[in-house]
Formats: structure tokens, C-alpha cells, sequence
């Protein structure tokens, strides 16, 4: 089992969120504790719900920007805002959240002897020149743009994870996360697949920023999830920076017209202004993640796109059923 042959006490920050807890599900199924932690900004207890009766599960309701003590063995730094609305709402308080953030959650490993798993991403390499990206590609990014208090803060994260491996032989893991989607997106998080799932489901005109010919590469949560597993397992000496994501680059016009034609919507298609610093492409480059952990995306992008689609149908559902009661 990619997670190691004992269970262990694992710290989740970040564990209510969209990512956080599908990685929180998937430890507790493999057998180990789980504490989440998380101060449920863009975080919902919802997603944790059906953990609650666990009793290998505890909330832990904290800020990590602010330091704490657990006694785990393996930690996941899944902690911060994601997507662009959510992160630019607090931009300050974003960079304190990358940066801060990573400090807390090495100290504690360094303290525990634990090995710790940061949740970096695919906006280190900015608007990037080199394309697929690679690994050792350093990037693009513009620091002083709206996207930079994401993007430096998650920089400035890897860097201290990387100064803590070397300075203090804290056993570090890196992975760059690329766009991933799937059941428990907030339906209001702005971020292009709950954006056009959620229009397209109400018959809204679909809004693509700028022309649409910008390109993403769109990961399931599942996969994403499972290579976090092998990660992190006993079974890997990899310490990263490892690119995580799938391949299969699209897009934005073109993700609109197939979700639309998946949800049989009216919609229109709309052009509002371009997102400032938009990458303009990106697509990961997952030799490392193939040959390190025998991983690679096993779910299409169209039968993701219809899982996802299945959940935002049943939420908007329930919301109208509770509107009328
Ligand atoms: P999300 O917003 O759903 O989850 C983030 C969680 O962190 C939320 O539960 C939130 O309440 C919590 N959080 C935020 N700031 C906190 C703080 N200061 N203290 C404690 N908890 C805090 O986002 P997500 O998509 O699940 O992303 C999870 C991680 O993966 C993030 O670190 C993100 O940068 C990274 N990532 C995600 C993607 C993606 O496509 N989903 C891509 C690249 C990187
Ligand atoms: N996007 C869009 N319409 C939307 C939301 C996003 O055209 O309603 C575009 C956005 O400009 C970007 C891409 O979709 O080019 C991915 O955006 P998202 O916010 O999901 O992620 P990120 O920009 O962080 O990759």
C-alpha cells in the first residue's frame, strides 16, 4: 500500500477543503488517524461530514499562520485559498498563509522527526515560456501582479522546504498540484470548471475571460489524490519537486462548449475581460511522477467532467429543495 505498512497519526491542513478532504477519506480508508486541521475560510464542515463519526477522525479548528503542536508522523500542508477570486479577496493574509504557513508546519516536523508533504503548484511557473512544464523550469511569475501573492508565497514555500532539507534534514516532499476538479468544488469558488458547470447547469451565459484560447490541463480528484498517496508512501524516496496533474491540455472555448454539451444547456457563450497575468498555457510535463511513482492519470477528462457534473446537479438540487420548504 502506497501509504506506508503501519498506521499512523497523519495531520490534513487544510482537511475541509475540496482536496483536503478527499486526501482525509482516502488515509482513514487505508487505516491510519487523521487530524484536520483547518479555520474554514473557503474550507465547509459539509465536506467533512461523513468523517465525523470516525473514531480515527478529529477536527481541529486552527490558523496555521499561527504555530500549534500535534503528534503526527506525516504531515499534508493542504492549508491556503486556491482559487484566483478566493485568494486575491486577502492577498495579504494569502502570502502570510504560503509562507507562514510552510514555516509552522516544518517546525512541527522537525519537532515530530515527521515527514511533511507540501501542496505547491503549477503557478510557480507563472505565465510559463517553457511549455510542457518541467521541473526544473524556474518560471514566470510577476511579483507585484494580483496572482503574485499566490504564486511568491507558494515560491517562498518551496524554498523553505527545500532549506529545512538540507539546514535541518527535515524529510521533505514537494508536489507541484496542476488543475484539478471534482465533487466538493464549491459552487461559488470561481474557478473555471464550477464556473461553467454551475452556468451551464441554470441555462447562464458562460463567461471565458479573454478569448478562450488560453489552455489548462485538468486533473481528476481522485488521481490527483492517489498520487499524493504514492507520494507520501513508504515506498518513495522521492522528495520532489514533482509535477502532478494530467497531460491533456484544452482549451478554455473549447472546455466551455464540452461541458455545455454535456449538460444539454441553452447557455451562451459570453467574452468578458481577460484575468490579469492569465497563464496563457500550461500543461505539466509528468515524466518524473511516471517514473518516481508509476503514476499517471487514469480518468478522462470527459468522465471526470460527468462525475462532477452528477454532484453540482444534486447540490443546486438540494439548495431549490431547501429554498422551497
Ligand atoms: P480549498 O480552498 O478548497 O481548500 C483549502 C483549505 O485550506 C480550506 O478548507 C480552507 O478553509 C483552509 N485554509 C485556508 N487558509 C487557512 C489557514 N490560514 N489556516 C487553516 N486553514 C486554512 O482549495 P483546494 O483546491 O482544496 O486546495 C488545497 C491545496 O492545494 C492548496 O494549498 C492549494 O494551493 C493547492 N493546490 C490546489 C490546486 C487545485 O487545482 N485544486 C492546484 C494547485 C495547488
Ligand atoms: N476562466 C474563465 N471563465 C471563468 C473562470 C475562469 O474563462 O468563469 C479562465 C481563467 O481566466 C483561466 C482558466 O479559466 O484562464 C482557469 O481558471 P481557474 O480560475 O480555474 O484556475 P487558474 O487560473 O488558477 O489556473
Amino acid at each position: 500500500m502506497a501509504s506506508g505498512p503501519f498506521p499512523r497519526t497523519v495531520l490534513v491542513n487544510g482537511g475541509a477543503g475540496f482536496l483536503g478532504s478527499h486526501l482525509c477519506e482516502r488515509l482513514l480508508q487505508a487505516g491510519h488517524s487523521v487530524v484536520c486541521c483547518d479555520d474554514f475560510s473557503t474550507g465547509r464542515r459539509e465536506n467533512i461530514r461523513h468523517l465525523l463519526s470516525n473514531p480515527r477522525f478529529r477536527v481541529m479548528e486552527h490558523d496555521v499562520r499561527e504555530p500549534y503542536d500535534v503528534a503526527a508522523s506525516l504531515i499534508f500542508n493542504f492549508a491556503s485559498p486556491a482559487s484566483p477570486p478566493d485568494y486575491q479577496r486577502d492577498p495579504v493574509g494569502t502570502l502570510l498563509t504560503g509562507v507562514l504557513g510552510a514555516l509552522n508546519a516544518l517546525d512541527l516536523a522537525r519537532r515530530n522527526r515527521a515527514t511533511v508533504v507540501q501542496s505547491s503548484t503549477s503557478e510557480v511557473y507563472g505565465d510559463p515560456l517553457q511549455h510542457p512544464q518541467q521541473e526544473s523550469y524556474c518560471g514566470n511569475v510577476n511579483p507585484i501582479g494580483p496572482r503574485g501573492c499566490y504564486d511568491e508565497g507558494k515560491r517562498c514555500a518551496e524554498t523553505l522546504f527545500f532549506d529545512y532539507h538540507r539546514k535541518y534534514g527535515v524529510d521533505i516532499k514537494v508536489g507541484r498540484i496542476f488543475n484539478t476538479y471534482g465533487p466538493r468544488m464549491r459552487l461559488d469558488d470561481g474557478r473555471v470548471v464550477s464556473n461553467f458547470i454551475v452556468q451551464a447547469l441554470q441555462n447562464q451565459d458562460m463567461t471565458i475571460y479573454g478569448d478562450g484560447r488560453q489552455t489548462r490541463s485538468l486533473c481528476y480528484v481522485d488521481d490527483l489524490i492517489e498520487a499524493f498517496m504514492r507520494f507520501s508512501g513508504a515506498g518513495s524516496d522521492c522528495i520532489g519537486p514533482i509535477n502532478l496533474g494530467n497531460p491533456v491540455e484544452i482549451p478554455v472555448l473549447q472546455l466551455a462548449e464540452l461541458i455545455r454539451d454535456l449538460t444539454n444547456s441553452r447557455s451562451r457563450i459570453v467574452h468578458l475581460a481577460a484575468a490579469v497575468d492569465d497563464p496563457k498555457q500550461r500543461r505539466p510535463d509528468i515524466s518524473r511522477a511516471a517514473e518516481e511513482l508509476g503514476w499517471r492519470p487514469r480518468v478522462s477528462l470527459r468522465d471526470g467532467l460527468e462525475k462532477t457534473i452528477r454532484y453540482f446537479d444534486a447540490v443546486i438540487g438540494q439548495a431549490a429543495t431547501e429554498g422551497r420548504e
